[in-house]
């Protein structure tokens, strides 16, 4: 076996968090390095929506006004109940809300990194601590080993560096969504609003990213039987056989979707009640974004939590290793501020994101119980501790980096 490469900080995952955690870093004038598993940046699931917390971070981060430029502002929040005919709209008012090409946002973050900051194809299977040095070592799949100073899991759902910290597994929802795009090259007819149809065991919703694209998404609680996935024409396919009885303009628009934007997900989350007793932090390791609070999609509060993290995460490391450089420091010390730093980090977290899990949670046992005394409960929860449907939770402002 091969020397450790040794590493200042390094950052598990090249996807939204793992690069914002980066960029953010960086522009505190902070070293690191992403290591992506894959061979190139991934943006897998269409479009994502960002909500005004979202948007605050992404400001801190430098990349809020060319992103605007490539989004429209939602206007309105729709849901039409189909089984009942009910029709309930909200203004957006103060909450911005815009949904943005995943591939815009990542390139966006990519591209204000320093060149060589990603290094792709190094796709970590194990990490372990240091016997000698009680710093973190990272197993790449080729058989090398990084010695790091620091290490930031930004590697999603099945995170490798979770595992370590000993958090439990996320959990499946029982839900399931496939996404994509629709482009209409004279335009489309939403205008600015979000519209939800809801048809009991299947929503589909759909929001404009600009005045041509369209993001879909259709969320189901069953499969049908004889449903095979092996390709994009197939998904396509289950698709259309999911959206059978609804608008018409609904299924046009899944026809005309580019199959090339298909994606497929089981839904899974970390349970609250397990993150409440978990470790989010050991040593001067930590996670951020869906590798520390993977939430279902029903809030639309994943990826802006996740930039959350990226800005309150880079603000304490960067004080901890002002006057410190990664290069030349003496490591005890280094050692000391950094487990400060996220200490202070997931104290800072914790309850913000308990609350978003929590909501996140308790909306997806509303839309999707099929007990309506399950329902009862978990409505009346949702007032009692949330204020019911609100998007209050987009008002939280993450700070300055
Ligand atoms: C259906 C659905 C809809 C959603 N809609 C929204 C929405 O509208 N708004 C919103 O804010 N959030 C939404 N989310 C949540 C949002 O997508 C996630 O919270 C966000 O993508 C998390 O980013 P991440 O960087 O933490 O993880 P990921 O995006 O999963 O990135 C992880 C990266 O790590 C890499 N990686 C993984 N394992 C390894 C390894 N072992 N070694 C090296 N690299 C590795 C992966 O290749 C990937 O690039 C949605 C989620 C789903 C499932």
């Amino acid at each position: 076996m091969g020397h450790p490469d040794e590493q200042g900080i390094v950052i598990a995952g090249g996807g939204i968090c793992g690069l914002a955690a980066a960029l953010a870093l960086h522009r505190k004038g902070v070293k690191s390095i992403v290591l992506e598993g894959s061979n190139t940046l991934r943006a897998t699931g269409g479009g994502i929506g960002i909500f005004s917390n979202g948007w605050r971070a992404l400001d801190q981060l430098g990349i809020g006004t060319e992103l605007r430029r490539k989004s429209i502002l939602t206007s309105m929040f729709r849901d039409v109940n189909l089984r009942t005919g009910e029709l309930q709209e909200r203004l957006c008012g103060n909450t911005e809300l815009r949904c943005l090409k995943r591939s815009d946002l990542i390139e966006a973050l990519a591209n204000g990194l320093p060149h060589g900051s990603i290094r792709f194809g190094c796709k970590i299977v194990a990490v372990a601590e240091d016997s000698a040095t009680s710093f973190p070592l990272v197993y790449l799949h080729d058989g090398s080993i990084i010695s790091a100073k620091v290490l930031i899991g930004c590697d999603g759902v099945n995170s490798v560096v979770a595992k370590t910290l000993g958090l439990k597994d996320p959990r499946p929802f029982r839900v399931w969504t496939i996404r994509g795009f629709t482009n209409y090259t004279s335009g489309h007819s939403y205008g600015s609003v979000f519209t939800r149809l809801l048809g009991g065991s299947v929503t589909f919703g759909m929001i404009p990213i600009d005045d041509n694209l369209m993001h879909w998404f259709l969320s189901f609680r069953c499969l049908p039987d004889d449903s095979r996935i092996e390709d994009s024409e197939q998904l396509r396919d289950l698709a259309m056989k999911l959206v059978e009885g609804f608008p018409a303009d609904a299924s046009q628009m899944v026809e005309d979707s580019d199959v090339s934007s298909l994606s497929f997900t089981s839904i899974r989350y970390r349970a609250p009640w397990d993150f409440l007793f978990c470790n989010i932090c050991k040593g001067t390791t930590t996670v951020v974004g869906d590798a520390m609070h993977v939430m279902g999609p029903f809030i639309g509060q994943g990826g802006s939590c996740g930039l959350e993290d990226t800005i309150v995460l880079a603000r304490n490391l960067a004080e901890a290793m002002q006057e410190i450089s990664v290069n030349e420091f003496d490591d005890r010390l280094l050692q000391k501020r950094v487990a400060v730093a996220l200490d202070n980090y997931v104290k800072e977290r914790k309850l913000r994101v308990l609350r978003l899990s929590t909501q996140t949670y308790l909306i997806g046992m509303l839309i999707y119980s099929p007990s309506k005394v399950t329902q009862f409960f978990v409505f009346v929860l949702l007032v009692a501790f949330f204020g019911g449907k609100s998007f209050g939770h987009s008002r939280y402002d993450c700070g300055q980096l």
